[in-house]
């Protein structure tokens, strides 16, 4: 039997203002061509100038990898010719990347974990686009030069799910670090993903096969499946040796395959050298103090939630998934409620309200309005059910809470004065009822909460209710 070996290529896009070498802005939605000067353009005489917003954030990076940064980086020339790249060449760091091994835990549902060994974490900028329309092609330079992190992993991955666990935690840091907005769709997180198979307990690595750039979680499982099926038959069928060859595949969605790009090149094709027009990257202690400070991660507000807020893994997992969940839920926390009341009402009622374009992100309402609401139900003013209309309510419109709850009139009337009047009406009214429920018909009691409840509208607030019933009829 074979067992499966993966490494993952990671290309996150860096959110800096401005590019790699230039001050071109890094902004997309602009008129094709527009963010471009002589540096990004690759004109003659142009020099590149290292952004240190780049390094920053690379070293952001590094750090919640628990990763060595290096004091001393360089970059280098790798040489190719591409019509959306200007300078026939890429800027990237091959000798002595900024960032290297650093580690992954990846969390399996049974509770076990593992760790991922992560090879390097290397700067380097994008190229351009080419646009294909009919028998015309057209190139955009707005992305050319923009700042890539490259994130290569060790080939310590065994399955699908393992790949999806370690994407999906490497998106997640790069989120909490908000150092990039690592959309899988529109591109600015590109996976590609290195396969091949071994005998099992075979410990030699045999031919990869690298896949490129697929864009979603889905199909890189299912390139996956399909391209172990295809080197482990090829195995079986004594043709691995002529078959399975070291180059570069393409997933095919519609065709569900994988099938050949091109061969794989190797390093020395690419004629990489030290790049000339850069000097060495150099780190001071005082730069990687500041730069190495970074925002909570993931695992840490998982394990302090469920430390400080008595909540459970599932639930403190729940509100950690993504960054705007766990700001969402730490916002409506500032305003003194139950962790449980706050978690259910962000991933039931809210969340079930946010539909089509809606999201936590740009959701009507916000983290204080739902806090301040759910303080609403806990200080008694209005009942659980009212709130749900409220919250109807605030998704049409941006009003405030209290404002919403007097428009529609539904404070609930805890005066207990005024409860009791209705409870003795209700009593008095009832003899007969009363009669039974003191002999001994328990079930009554329903009865009695529910006519207390129609005659005050449904204001009444059905703890009072209850105890001065209770209270009442003994
Ligand atoms: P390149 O840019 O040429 O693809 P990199 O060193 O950037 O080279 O990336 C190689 C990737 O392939 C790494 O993630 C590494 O873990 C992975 N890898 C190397 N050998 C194997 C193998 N035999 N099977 C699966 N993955 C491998
Ligand atoms: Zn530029
Ligand atoms: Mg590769």
């Amino acid at each position: 039997m074979f067992e499966v070996v993966i490494g993952l290529e990671v290309h996150t896009q860096l959110n800096t203002k401005t590019k790699l070498f230039c001050s071109c802005p890094t902004s997309f939605n602009h008129k094709q061509n527009t963010n471009t000067c002589p540096t990004c353009l690759a004109l003659p005489g142009a020099l590149p100038v290292l952004n240190k917003e780049v390094l920053h954030k690379s070293i952001m990076l590094g750090t919640a990898i628990d990763a060595t940064i290096n004091k001393t980086s360089y970059f280098d020339r790798k040489s190719y010719f591409y019509p959306d790249s200007p300078s026939a060449y890429q800027i990237t760091q091959l000798y002595t990347p900024v960032v290297e091994h650093g580690t992954l835990k990846i969390d399996f549902e049974d509770g076990t974990h593992k760790i991922i060994r992560i090879n390097r974490a290397h700067i380097e900028a994008d190229a351009g686009k080419n646009i294909h329309e009919g028998d015309i092609s057209k190139v955009d330079l707005n992305r050319a030069g923009t700042p890539l992190l490259e994130i290569v992993s060790e080939p310590d991955l065994s399955n699908g799910e393992e790949v999806v666990l370690y994407l999906k935690k490497l998106h997640s840091i790069i989120r909490y670090l908000d150092i990039g907005d690592a959309n899988m769709q529109e591109g600015s997180f590109r996976v590609d993903v290195n396969v091949s198979i071994r005998p099992k307990g075979d410990k030699k690595l045999y031919t990869r096969v690298e896949i490129k750039n697929i864009n979603s979680f889905k199909f890189i499982q299912k390139a996956i499946e399909l391209e172990v099926a295809r080197q482990s038959e090829a195995w079986e069928d004594g043709v691995y040796e002529t078959e399975i060859l070291q180059e570069t595949r393409l997933f095919d969605q519609t065709k569900q395959e994988t099938r050949s790009m091109r061969g794989k090149e190797e390093a020395a094709d690419y004629r990489y050298f030290p790049e000339p027009d850069l000097l060495k990257v150099s780190i001071t202690e005082e730069m990687l103090k500041i730069y190495s400070s970074i925002p909570e991660l993931p695992d840490e507000k998982m394990a302090r939630f469920v430390k400080e807020y008595g909540m459970n893994d599932y639930s403190a997992s729940v509100v950690t998934s993504s960054v705007e969940m766990a700001h969402f839920f730490e916002g409506m926390m500032a305003c003194g409620i139950s962790p449980k009341n706050a978690l259910t009402w962000l991933t039931t009622e809210l969340q079930g309200r946010l539909k089509g374009e809606m999201n936590i992100s740009n959701s009507p309402v916000d983290a204080l309005k739902l806090g301040h609401l759910v303080k609403r139900i806990e200080d008694g003013t209005i009942s659980g059910k009212a709130a749900k209309e409220v919250l109807d309510k605030l998704m049409e419109e941006n009003l405030d809470v209290d404002t919403v709850i007097d428009a529609l009139g539904l404070k609930q009337m805890s005066d207990t004065g005024a409860i009791e009047a209705i409870c003795d009406a209700v009593i008095a009214a009832n003899p007969e009822k009363v009669q039974q429920y003191k002999s001994g018909k328990d079930k009554l009691f329903g009865f009695f909460v529910g006519q207390v409840m129609k005659e005050s509208k449904g204001s009444a607030n059905p703890q009072s209710v209850n105890e001065l019933l209770k209270a009442k009829l003994g």
